[in-house]
């Protein structure tokens, strides 16, 4: 695509050696030397060392944008900065643009890593993005993605759009938003599950990148009440084809994320994926190996416990070389209603989790693929069919054998680059006490004026 007339990519800079160029960007860093006066400016492509002369730019603050012309130059052999791809070369100029002056910065951006508490990392959020280090997280996001759909895509699942404002709660409990919807009452949807399945007939495999909505009433590091979940629903397939699927789309996902953002993850510090055979366990044979390897009895949960999921994958690294651990077979009565129960032993259902690095970051089934089942499931629930009609509708006329999975991003993101917090992962995060600006007490954020 063209940019501004005339302009060079900052990273392009490095074959123009000797000639006149235009770069535009923002101001990172000003030194002052005396006469002379040096500027980091940084754009897309990168980050380039300015000399400005002639008196120049002397009122420059970070975030400025400017338009600059000068030449490239190469630098002395002892100023190579041997940290940037440009670092062996420098523009010089005299001729300076601003296209857009910023205020002065409430702290400090110009550090290696952000060194800001989460709420004010939050509070301003659109500029503590800007920060390279913050910037790279959702550069690895943006490649998480495309891992996903380009695994997704292998399968043979077609894209889809599922809507978000449903007429029930689709995973049960009580963690879904009320919305006023005219004058009736509606339902931001907990998942595209519903809409997902009802494609299975129409295309047989499908994907969907969906936001899912969550009344998670507690504070944790790992719940955001909007969240990006990754979906992908299959028919005619059994439930070995299912664990195939989660695992191959999983590894491909993730290998592919991090081949195309190895220099940003590299900048994180984090050890690279380990892709050893994932060991897959039913629930009870975790918890033996929880009994065993780690003395704690959790034999009689119906569920992991946070505890058990790091312990899980602490093993899974050492006798497997697996980042990854596949549970299945948790309590029928644990999960949703489309949920199929193990006929060989329907108190278990035909369901899994993956676990990655120590959390949950997926879960499925096989569903119940039959209407009259499907029927008696919703109603030992004690939920009412008729809010399920259109669903209904699809198994009534002919449903295959199917199941799917469904993995949070922002949990992916999050363990792939190490991050303390979930919020982190998220562009705007949105939870209890934050829709963009803090819900509670009198904002702190100042607005400057
Ligand atoms: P958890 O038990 O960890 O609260 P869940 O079992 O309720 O999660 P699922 O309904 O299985 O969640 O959703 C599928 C995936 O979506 C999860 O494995 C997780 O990665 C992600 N996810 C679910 N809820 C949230 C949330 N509130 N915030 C961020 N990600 C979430
Ligand atoms: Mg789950």
């Amino acid at each position: 695509m063209q940019d501004m007339q005339n302009r060079t990519l900052i990273l392009d800079c490095k074959e123009k050696i000797g000639q006149d160029v235009v770069i535009c960007g923002f101001v990172q860093v000003r030194r002052d030397h005396g006469k002379i006066l040096f500027l980091d400016v940084a754009d897309r492509s990168g980050i380039i060392q300015v000399v400005l002369g002639g008196g120049k730019g002397t009122d420059l603050r970070p975030q400025d944008v400017v338009k600059i012309s000068g030449k490239v130059n190469k630098r002395p052999e002892h100023m190579v900065n041997k940290n940037i791809p440009t670092g062996e070369i420098e523009i010089y100029s005299e001729k300076l643009e601003v296209l857009s002056k910023a205020q002065e910065l409430p702290f400090d951006m110009g550090g290696k890593d952000l060194d800001l508490q989460l709420p004010t990392l939050l509070d301003f959020r659109s500029l503590t993005l800007r920060h390279p280090k913050v910037k790279a997280i959702f550069k690895v996001q943006a490649a998480i993605l495309d891992g996903f759909r380009k695994a997704a895509k292998d399968l043979g699942c077609t894209e889809i759009i599922a809507p978000t404002i449903v007429a029930g709660a689709t995973e049960g409990g009580a963690e879904v938003f009320k919305i006023d919807y005219f004058e009736h009452k509606a339902y931001l949807s907990q998942s595209p599950q519903l809409y997902k399945q009802m494609l299975v007939p129409v295309y047989e495999r499908v994907f969907t990148i969906a936001k899912a909505y969550r009344a998670e009433p507690s504070v944790t590091t790992r719940h955001l009440t909007e969240a990006t979940q990754m979906d992908v629903e299959m028919g005619f397939v059994e439930f070995e084809d299912l664990l195939d699927g989660l695992e191959g789309v999983a590894t491909k996902m993730l290998k592919i994320a991090e081949e195309e953002q190895s220099e940003d993850l590299k900048e994180f510090g984090v050890e690279k994926i380990a892709f050893g055979g994932i060991p897959r366990l039913t629930l009870r044979e975790a918890q033996e190996v929880i009994k065993k390897e780690f003395g704690r009895d959790n034999t009689k949960e119906k569920d992991l416990t946070p505890q058990d999921e790091t312990d899980l994958c602490k093993w899974a690294l050492l006798k497997h070389k697996s980042d990854f651990v596949t549970v299945t077979h948790f309590p029928t009565s644990a999960k949703p209603f489309y949920t199929k129960p193990d006929p060989k032993d329907p108190e278990y259902s035909l369901s899994y989790d993956l676990l990655f690095r120590g959390v949950e970051i997926l879960s499925g089934s096989q569903r119940i693929n039959d209407y009259q089942q499907l029927l008696d499931s919703i109603k030992k629930r004690g939920m009412n069919p008729e809010n399920f009609e259109m669903y209904l509708q699809a198994f009534k006329y002919g449903m295959p054998p199917e199941g799917g999975f469904s993995f949070g991003l922002e949990r992916v993101t999050m363990h792939v680059l190490g991050l303390a917090n979930i919020r982190q992962a998220s562009l705007f995060p949105r939870d209890m006490e934050r829709v963009d600006i803090r819900l509670t007490q009198n904002s702190k954020l100042k607005t400057q004026k």
